[in-house]
């Protein structure tokens, strides 16, 4: 009989691996307090610690470098994990995932070793990225005086968020997967449930549970948030374009497509716990994105806001923790959280560690029976 792997959260960590544990053949059970609903409908006060639904969301390189922490190379090999599986899906069901391929522009003020070693005169793709990377010329920078100072371009993907989540849950419970709405207060609390409780027989053990809460729900000091603040335009945009400001702050662009209008972005704001957006943020966020990439402004020459936007990436020092643990008196946990600002762009690299870690455990169970 297949064995029991319950997976709490259904943001897109959760949904992923709960989905990947399934085609690993586990019976699966999705245990969460908030699940995806059209985005039109969700409430910005009761659901603003359901990060999934706020998020951008695009895939943008974030390259390993020595001089940087060491937890980069891992994050980066997730997303190239990532990159395939979205072009897989992609192909597969282009009018339904919620996907979408365009190019990715970035335009940096301060570019660090790690960009600057992307590209040299003898390997103009030093990491190898996929999706036809290549430098821009200065010719191609916004005109605003040489402020930026290096640019490049690549296919890359955006998602909108509530569709993408909702096309995974209905496939995942299309799939015979199962799903229980219930507020847990930690982790280990589900080997206490009984198998009725979980959808399935009673008598039916848990081997396995995966952490996949967003912020943790086990102590962790590492733990915090980082406030967004983005606005949502009905305007649409053929590339999703991201800008580092010399300050350190950030201006970008990611098209939801399928009509759900582009976000303008954003802030990112450690430890900022405020729920209001500030119509001050919004003005200057949309102002700089116009100077940026003025195309989006079309003839009207200015954007038609639908919403702002305020989410709190589940932010951990020293990056996501993707492990597992035995939980005295309890079970094996395999964590799963702590993904800040690149839970979707990590997503698939993320749950195929999560089935690695879990096969590991219920493979060395098995052996010492
Ligand atoms: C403004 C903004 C822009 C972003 N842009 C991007 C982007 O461009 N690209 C990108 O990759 N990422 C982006 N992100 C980050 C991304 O949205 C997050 O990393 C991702 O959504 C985290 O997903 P998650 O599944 O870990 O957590 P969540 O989406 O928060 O899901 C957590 C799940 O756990 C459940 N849960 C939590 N506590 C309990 C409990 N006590 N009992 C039961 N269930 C519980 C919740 O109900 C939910 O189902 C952005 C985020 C913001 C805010």
């Amino acid at each position: 009989m297949p064995q029991h792997v319950v997976v709490v959260g259904a943001g897109v960590i959760g949904l992923s691996s709960a989905i990947l544990l399934q085609q690993a053949r586990y019976t699966v059970t999705i245990v969460a307090r908030d699940f995806p609903a059209p985005f039109e409908t969700m409430d910005p006060l009761t659901k603003i610690n359901y990060t999934s639904p706020w998020g951008g969301a695009h895939n943008r390189w974030v390259p390993p470098h020595p001089s940087l922490p060491a937890t980069l190379a891992r994050e980066h090999a997730f997303s190239l994990r990532t990159y395939t599986h979205m072009q897989n899906l992609h192909a597969s069901h282009p009018d339904t995932a919620g996907i979408t391929f365009l190019k990715g522009v970035e335009y940096l003020e301060r570019p660090g070793p790690e960009h600057l070693a992307l590209s040299t005169p003898s390997n103009p793709n030093a990491l190898n990225l996929p999706g036809n990377f290549r430098l821009l010329e200065e010719s191609e920078f916004p005109a605003d005086g040489g402020r930026v100072k290096w640019g490049c371009e690549y296919d890359t993907w955006c998602v909108n968020p509530m569709v993408y989540c909702s096309f995974l849950l209905r496939r995942f419970v299309h799939r015979g997967g199962r799903v229980v709405a219930r507020e847990l207060r930690r982790p280990e609390e589900v080997f206490a449930m009984i198998g009725s409780e979980l959808g399935g027989n009673d008598g039916e053990a848990v081997a396995a549970v995966v952490n996949a809460s967003g912020t943790g729900l086990v102590p962790d000091p590492d733990m915090t948030i980082t406030r967004g603040q983005t606005c949502l335009v009905a305007e649409d945009c053929d590339a999703t374009v991201t800008r580092q400001n010399a300050d350190g702050s950030w201006t970008f662009c990611v098209p939801r497509g399928f009509e759900g209008g582009t976000v303008i972005g954003g802030t990112k704001e450690v430890n900022n716990w405020d729920v209001k957006p500030s119509m001050e943020v919004r003005a200057e966020l949309l102002k700089k994105f116009g100077e940026t990439y003025p195309k989006i402004l079309g003839e009207k020459g200015e954007l038609t806001v639908v919403r702002d936007i305020v989410g709190r990436r589940p932010t951990r020092n020293g990056g996501p923790r993707v492990e597992g643990e035995v939980m005295p008196g309890a079970g094996f946990v395999m964590h799963a959280y702590g993904l800040g600002g690149r839970g979707y762009e990590l997503s698939w690299g993320v749950a195929e560690a999560v089935v690695e870690g879990v096969e590991a455990q219920i493979r060395g169970a098995e052996a010492r029976l």
